[in-house]
């Protein structure tokens, strides 16, 4: 069962004015790049939690999360809304299958999040993980509008540090930005613009990961099982591992 720790914000960094990063320390907090934890406010109607995932490296003493309000959400608005020495509360331990450990070897790990659902890849790409077992890594993150391209100078250390390796592919849907790709993702993976892009394929040496945004994950699967990938379970290995946001 769960435990409940009582923790104070440490700072709320707005990137824009529906995204923000939500910092709490908490040393020590065990966790695999890739989990996710409940977090719980007060509100009228009694604490309330939902769950987030973890965007910090491992073994950082700052649990770092990054959200947005939905609208007539009951939790995420006063996450949101919340400031340096706020209460609020963190489960333990982390949970969560969206692991490296669960996605079987390639050549290529395609890590596709839309939104916050960028933020698992950041934590597993702070790790040694995907830069040992993968030849090629490509990050793609969907958004609506180019101010929400969040943590450029972390994505920059790692093209710095991977140049071959790592491919960082930003696609804005409703702006043009220098650089970005500007189609929706099912489109763009039928046209084959993404795999130019990221000078990659989808074939059975790729590994995909899929976070975020529901609409997003049903279409780009069905694509990529037209390109023969299957769906990762447990019981069954295959190509697409995913974590849906919401229904
Ligand atoms: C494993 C997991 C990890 C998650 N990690 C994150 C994260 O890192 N950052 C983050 O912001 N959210 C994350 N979420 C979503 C989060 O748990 C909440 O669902 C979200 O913050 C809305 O909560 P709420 O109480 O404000 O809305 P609710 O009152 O619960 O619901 C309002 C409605 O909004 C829908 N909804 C939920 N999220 C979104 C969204 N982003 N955009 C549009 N509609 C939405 C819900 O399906 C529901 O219909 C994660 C969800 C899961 C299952």
């Amino acid at each position: 069962m769960a435990n409940w720790l009582e923790a104070k914000v440490a700072e709320n960094v707005a990137w824009n004015p529906t995204l923000c990063s939500v910092r709490v320390e908490l040393p020590g907090f065990d966790f695999i790049a890739g989990q996710f934890v409940r977090l719980a406010v007060e509100t009228d109607e009694g604490r309330m939690q939902r769950a987030y995932s973890l965007v910090n490296a491992p073994g950082d003493p700052r649990l770092d999360f990054l959200l947005t309000p939905v609208a007539d959400g009951k939790v995420s608005p006063r996450l949101h809304a919340l400031q340096a020495g706020d209460a609020i509360w963190v489960s333990q331990p982390a949970t969560g299958f969206f692991t490296l450990s669960e996605v079987p070897d390639g050549k290529v790990l395609w890590l596709i999040g839309t939104g916050t659902g960028i933020g698992p890849y950041l934590s597993m790409l702070a790790t040694a993980e995907p830069w040992l077992r993968f030849n090629r890594v490509v990050l793609v993150h969907g958004v609506r509008h180019a101010e929400d391209l969040v943590y450029s100078e972390l994505i920059q250390r790692w093209r710095q540090q991977y140049p071959q390796q790592f491919h960082y592919q930003p696609v804005v849907t409703r702006q043009h930005v220098p650089g970005a790709l500007s189609e929706r993702l099912p489109q763009l993976i039928q046209q084959h613009k993404l795999q130019e892009a990221a000078g990659a394929h989808f074939d059975q040496d790729s590994q995909v990961m899929l976070c975020g945004n529901p609409d997003m994950i049903k279409d780009v699967r069905s694509e990529l099982e037209q390109l023969g990938l299957q769906k990762n379970l447990r019981r069954t290995p295959g190509h697409i591992t995913v974590e849906q946001y919401w229904n």
